[in-house]
């Protein structure tokens, strides 16, 4: 069988091909990483200051250029170009915080020694872990992977990236449009290709490696880099609850829902797939809903409000998930297993949904809602934290949001608005159980690209020293002694 050299990336509205990618081999791929490792030393030479001369030159070209990008994003994925806009505005804004915070958060920090070391200055020093590899998904293919990639550019790293082979496009625009402005094609490179190429970036030796994709994938990554012991952070799926209280604005409420769940064909990790309603007021956020979402039907860019599923065998676990729903008992309040219309998904919502059907447990990534009635907030706290999934949540209350968001388990809570967490650049974003770990955006997303370097020095040097082989009973004695004074347990 003869091996591809080569891929080609569609529309998915047509199908059609819109461009063919080179498929980076494994010696392509160490190669690529040689160059970056090459080229790390001139990097970090610049410091902070030249580091964010370049990146904020790119994030002005990358504004200036927005509608070459955004038609790119908007081809690739399917998606609306005004979403492709906000998306891109977004990542635009990610990596002019990064490159302008970096110097402070990763400014040495002075430590108390503590008592009994008081004779020692102690402090962190912070270094960039070198190459970092970057594998990104297609679903916001500038949002996300720049969400790893600004923060680690502007921490001092250099970067070799795999889009998702359904965006390779935009992958490539990145990497050129950086060069361009840096004249530094080895700090940023791009490498194409499928899944074996993303599995030979994970081997390849790099420093640490950023991950945005499913779980499932995130599994296979996470026990790749094992091998090597290469450290991850690994963003993956979410089946993100709202929770809506008896307090709640509900009309913002339904209006905020649906476009979470809907927008980009239901293809966001942080989008809203089920829904916990207090009993009292589950009626009125219904119709609510129900006004929204009549309102909204999917579409090729500029006639649809949200355009196809961008990877044709999505559709599949869409459907199924439908048909489990159905199976299960769920009870549909808009659209049906109909609603499947390859390459388009017509929004569908359930109440009633039992807790253990698969549409509810799984990621479902379609323009899909299921609604769920509840006695009280405490037991859509329980039910939103019985998931395998930590991702991100909302709360809608008007006066109980912090106190429920303080007890979800997950990773982000938008209280009262929807994924307001992913477009705050200065706090990090990420998941925990089954969605993920690590962190992007803000400063933990600075430190995450990383290492912390402990150093500490004698400022003078004691009469007793515990560090060598003269010591004496006497000085273990003294030791224990002012072990217990300082610790308030003397006499
Ligand atoms: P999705 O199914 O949502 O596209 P995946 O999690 O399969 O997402 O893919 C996300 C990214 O992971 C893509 O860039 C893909 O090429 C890459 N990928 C797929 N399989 C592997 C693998 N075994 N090792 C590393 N990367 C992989």
């Amino acid at each position: 069988m003869a091996i591809a050299k080569s891929f080609d990336s569609y529309y998915p509205v047509t199908g059609e091909s819109i461009g063919t990618y080179p498929i980076w081999t494994e010696g392509q791929v160490r190669e690529a990483v040689a160059h970056a490792r090459s080229a790390s030393a001139a990097w970090q030479e610049l410091g902070f200051s030249g580091r964010k001369k370049i990146l904020l030159r790119w994030s002005k070209l990358l504004i200036n250029r927005i509608d070459e990008c955004t038609s790119l994003i908007s081809l690739e994925t399917g998606k609306p170009v005004s979403d492709a806009k906000l998306e891109a505005v977004l990542a635009i804004s990610h990596l002019s915080w990064a490159a302008r915070h970096a110097r402070d958060v990763m400014r040495t920090s002075h430590r108390s020694p503590g008592a009994v070391m008081a004779n020692m200055s102690a402090t962190v020093e912070r270094s960039p872990v070198g190459v970092v590899g970057v594998i990104g998904p297609w679903n916001y293919p500038i949002f996300t992977p720049m969400g790893s990639i600004s923060y680690a550019l502007a921490a001092g790293n250099t970067i070799v990236f795999k889009p998702s082979e359904y965006t390779p496009g935009v992958g490539m625009w990145l990497a050129q449009t950086f060069a361009e402005v840096s004249g530094l094609p080895d700090v940023f490179q791009c490498v194409t290709g499928l899944g074996k190429t993303g599995q030979a970036l994970c081997e390849s030796g790099v420093d640490k490696l950023a991950f945005t994709g499913s779980t499932n994938t995130a599994k296979i990554v996470a026990a790749t880099c094992a091998k090597t012991m290469t450290p991850v952070v690994l963003e993956c799926g979410g089946k993100d609850p709202v929770i809506v209280a008896a307090d709640a604005d509900l009309k913002r409420a339904a209006e905020n829902t649906i476009w979470s769940a809907m927008s980009n064909a239901g293809q966001t990790c942080i989008g809203a797939e089920r829904v916990y309603v207090v009993d009292s007021v589950a009626d009125k956020f219904i119709s609510h809903l129900l006004e929204v979402v009549v309102t909204i039907s999917p579409g090729a860019p500029g006639v649809g409000n949200y355009g196809p599923s961008t990877m044709p065998k999505q559709i599949e676990v869409i459907e199924s998930h439908i048909k489990a729903a159905i199976k299960s008992g769920g009870r549909l309040i808009y659209g049906s297993a109909k609603s499947v219309k390859a390459p388009y998904v017509s929004p569908v919502i359930f109440t009633d949904l039992p807790e253990d059907s698969l549409a509810m447990t799984d990621e479902t990534f379609g323009p899909t809602l299921a609604v769920n009635r509840v006695k009280n907030t405490d037991e859509a706290i329980r039910l939103s934290n019985a998931s395998k999934y930590g991702l991100g949540a909302s709360v809608w209350s008007k006066r109980k949001g912090k106190q429920i968001a303080s007890q979800l388990h997950c990773g982000m809570v938008a209280i009262n608005s929807t994924i307001s967490f992913a477009a705050v650049a200065s706090v990090p974003f990420g998941g925990v159980k089954d969605s993920g770990y690590g962190r992007i955006h803000g400063p933990e997303g600075i430190l995450e690209f990383t290492y912390p370097r402990t150093v500490v020095r004698a400022r003078f040097q004691l009469p007793v020293s515990f560090t060598n082989f003269k010591r004496t009973a006497g000085n273990d004695k003294l030791i224990i002694f002012l072990t217990k004074f300082l610790n308030g347990r003397f006499g």
